[in-house]
């Protein structure tokens, strides 16, 4: 048997399968979507295998050396979407597969074998007993080792795994992958533990604690974590497991985060009529088992979730797996529990916050089958389900969907990839739908379903817009308007809190002399450096450089040198001297680095231990506190201003959902919208919570302009530090790339960048405008695979963007 391999090398002239032989002990373990290791010239080099053949055209085959997973890691359809990636995306074949697979299995690591359960030794052969002899004497062995020993011992392994007489522990680096928790489980019935807690002394006040809260969430919880929570010693636990209230066992576990917190089981509402509608229409796309695209336009608080819960439900119940993508940072402990309150242990959680080791566990469950559904965010598309039958992508709209590096996919088109691959539903779903998804909708080329009113019909919130060229007029130079000040003043007195809004970190925090104008830059980025107060540096967001904070101007001499604009840590200031004693939990990326950080400060809020929350994108959106009646903007502008065709768009999106995070409970909301452009159709419209209006003014300028959806983009980016030579190059290429492209293509520049270098390297750009040939693309392919040879020698970098989001 051979197997075609794609080897990592993902340069151009190897991005094709090899032929290799699979020598007879690995014959057992080499699959579509194995990782094997096999030479390469000289080198020794990981692959994965895409297909098996019993011939190979190749005549002198060189063999597989080692076979790196027992089971393998991707699914003959993952194989499949990869090579689709690559052709799509002009990508590397195998930079695809990687991308699809978790980090702790990109990292070596050994494969160790132990006994499980003593297999019956007359079974076996005298061979396969000496095997097991060796095994039980120096377990764990490692895989390699063994097979050294006992060249048979592949089938061996196989048939043991099967059986159940092994098994096989994936070590990452020094850490096994596994990990022993502590849990505790009351052995009593419910309604006992009330008794019990009545016949203790007065003294044992903390074991009646525990108590209350095992009466409070009846179930297993971890130890460490209840010793937490209630802030109780090993002593009194020890006390009630003595008695026999409590059991106490070590389990070996999966390192799930969510281990041991109980999720109650969340009771169901009868749904809305409007609820019912949707559910209805979209089980009758899901009775066909076709491929059944759908976008849901409902506003925030609308149900959509409860939609969601339900029809993967539906989907568990034929048998079905199903996945759910959210926005990195909507994925919340909070979001998690109402998914895992309804399905429990069936869910897998794909979260970056985890660890390699603990995203591998989550992973691992999904690959064995043992959970039916995946959460997370972008890369969780590629969650290795075999039977696929919901994919749901909540707020389709968001960037974050679209990857900026290699392969530079967006997870929406891979989930109507595997949509129609699988025969599944995909619903996409949105408070302001992307351009593109919600023009697909209008051509009934995707179902489109509206929910247009909010659960109990509660009222959007009121929205104002300040237009602070007024302000200004008036002679107030503070960076909150009166309205908006009125407003602060007012909740303060109620004791209601409020979610202040900047668009991003630090985006205008530059220090600018007053005197001559200086703006300090980046010396190896042509972009200003953001000033952080809180150790009085200033900092470059692409490189990273630091500088301290200057204290003449480095032109004049000036001491009128300043920080200007409008950070959060700027904010944070300017609350504190007009509100005294106001209490802001600021959350941007300065305090949110440290590992549940993000929770916690999130956690504060809630608890009301501040009256404002101060942020950026990361508080935009999916959170959902009763007690919020104000949301302010601080800036609207800022993003309307980027040299990008979806400026609009974004700040639309941006400040819909914004909005949406008020008022959502009894008490009515209200937005403050400040803005130096009142007047644009954006704002405009956002304010009146209005998606149509929005949309039919965005897509008539897009067809005016020519830009997606009424075409599509291909973006190239050169880097070189030699900005002679990257001129030449550029101009070089894009002359051929004119020569290749059919009519009906256009290309756009080459220009310089609009951040003309990054990290000292200049940086120019040309763009492909073309409509819908999809032989644009793999002209394009080939194109940069000539290329590559010639890009090598100069050390030029290039990357190729299909359908950017990024233009700078
Ligand atoms: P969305 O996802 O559209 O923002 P959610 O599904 O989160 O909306 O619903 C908003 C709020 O309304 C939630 O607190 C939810 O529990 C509640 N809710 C949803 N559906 C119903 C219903 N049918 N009856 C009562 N409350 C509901
Ligand atoms: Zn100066
Ligand atoms: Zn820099």
């Amino acid at each position: 048997m051979y197997a075609r391999v794609i080897v990592d090398v993902p340069v151009a002239d190897t991005d094709r399968p090899f032929d290799y032989h699979i020598p007879a002990p690995l014959h057992p373990f080499v699959r579509i979507g194995s990782r094997v290791s096999v030479p390469f010239g000289p080198r020794k080099l990981q692959g994965f295998v895409i297909d098996i053949t019993a011939e190979s055209e190749v005549e002198k085959t060189k063999d597989i050396l080692d076979v790196l997973d027992v089971e393998p890691p991707l699914t003959r359809e993952l194989v499949r979407l990869a090579g689709w990636m690559s052709e799509r995306y002009v990508c590397a074949y195998y930079t695809a597969l990687q991308s699809m697979i978790p980090a702790a299995l990109r990292s070596s690591y050994e494969k160790l074998i132990t006994i499980k359960t003593e297999p019956d030794i007359h079974l076996l052969l005298s061979d396969e007993q000496s095997f097991y002899q060796y095994i039980r004497e120096r377990q764990p062995v490692s895989w390699d080792k063994l097979l050294k020993q006992f060249p048979d011992a592949a089938v061996w392994i196989k048939d043991g795994l099967e059986k159940g007489y092994l098994h096989v522990e994936q070590v990452v680096g020094d850490r096994t992958t596994k990990k022993i928790v502590t849990m505790l489980t009351p052995s009593v019935a419910k309604h006992e533990l009330d008794k019990i807690k009545e016949s203790l002394p007065t003294s044992a006040a903390r074991q009646k604690e525990v108590l209350d809260y095992f009466t409070r969430h009846y179930g297993p919880i971890s130890q460490p974590d209840l010793l937490s929570r209630l802030q109780i010693s090993h002593q009194t636990v020890n006390r009630l497991v003595e008695k026999g209230v409590l059991l106490r066992e070590e389990r070996e576990d999966y390192r799930d985060p969510y281990t041991g917190r109980t999720f109650l089981p969340v009771t169901k509402h009868p749904f809305t009529p409007m609820q019912q509608e949707v559910i209805e229409g979209i089980a009758a796309g899901m009775a066909d088992d076709v491929y059944f695209p759908c976008l849901i336009h409902g506003v925030t608080g609308s149900g959509k979730t409860e939609v969601y819960l339900e029809i993967m439900e539906r989907t568990i119940a034929k048998g079905k797996e199903a996945i759910l993508l959210v926005p990195e940072i909507s994925l919340t402990p909070q979001m998690v529990e109402r998914f895992k309150g309804r399905f429990g242990d069936q869910v897998a959680v794909l979260h970056s916050r985890l660890s390699h080791g603990e995203r591998h566990d989550e992973w691992r469950k999904i690959r064995r089958g043992e959970v039916k559904v995946a959460i997370g965010a972008r890369s969780a598309v590629f969650a290795p389900f075999e039977n696929l039958g919901l994919i749901i992508m909540d707020e389709e709209h968001e960037g974050s969907y679209k990857q900026e590096e290699t392969p530079r996919y967006h997870a929406r088109a891979v989930a109507h990839y595997r949509g129609n691959y699988h025969k599944a539903v995909v619903i996409l779903g949105s408070a302001t739908p992307s351009l593109e998804s919600y023009n697909q909708a209008i051509q009934q080329k995707i179902k489109l379903f509206t929910m247009a009113q909010r659960v109990g019909n509660r009222p959007l919130p009121d929205v104002s817009i300040v237009d602070m060229r007024l302000e200004l007029q008036k002679g107030n130079r503070a960076m909150f308007s009166g309205e908006l000040m009125n407003a602060i003043n007012d909740r303060l007195a109620k004791n209601e809190q409020m979610v202040l809004f900047l668009n991003r970190r630090g985006f205008s925090t530059f220090v600018m002399c007053r005197s001559c104008g200086f703006v300090t830059q980046c010396p190896h980025c042509d972009i200003s450096l953001t000033y952080h107060r809180s150790n009085r540096t200033l900092r470059c967001h692409y490189c990273g450089y630091t500088e301290r904070e200057p204290e003449t101007c480095p032109e004049c001499g000036s001491e009128h040198i300043r920080f200007f604009g409008t950070g959060t840590q700027k904010v944070e200031e300017e609350l504190a001297k007009y509100f005294p004693g106001i209490r802001v939990i600021r959350m941007d990326v300065d305090t949110t680095t440290q590992k549940g950080a993000h929770e916690r400060l999130l956690q504060n809020f809630r608890q009301g231990k501040g009256d404002v929350l101060l942020g950026t994108q990361m508080i935009a959106k999916g959170l959902d506190f009763p007690n919020v009646t104000l949301v302010g903007v601080l800036a609207a502008d800022s993003m309307l201003n980027l040299p990008d065709f979806r400026a609009s768009e974004r700040t639309f999106q941006l400040l819909t959902q914004v909005g949406g995070r008020a008022g959502r409970h009894e008490k009515k909301g209200e937005v403050v919208i400040q803005t130096y452009s009142a007047d644009h159709f954006s704002i405009r419209y956002a304010s009146k919570h209005d998606y149509h209006g929005f949309f039919h003014e965005e897509i008539n300028q897009r067809y005016v302009k020519g830009y997606p959806p009424f075409s599509r983009l291909i973006l190239f980016t050169f880097a070189h530090e030699n900005v002679a030579l990257i001129i030449k190059s550029a101009e070089a290429f894009a002359k051929k790339l004119r020569e290749i492209l059919p009519p009906g293509a256009f290309l756009l520049g080459p220009v310089a960048s609009p951040i003309a270098r990054i990290k000292d390297r200049y940086r120019f750009q040309c763009m492909v405008k073309y409509n819908h040939d999809p032989s644009v693309v793999s002209r394009i392919h080939s194109l940069v695979r000539k290329y590559e040879e010639e890009r090598k020698k100069s050390g030029m970098l290039l990357t190729v963007d299909v359908d950017p989001y990024m233009m700078m």
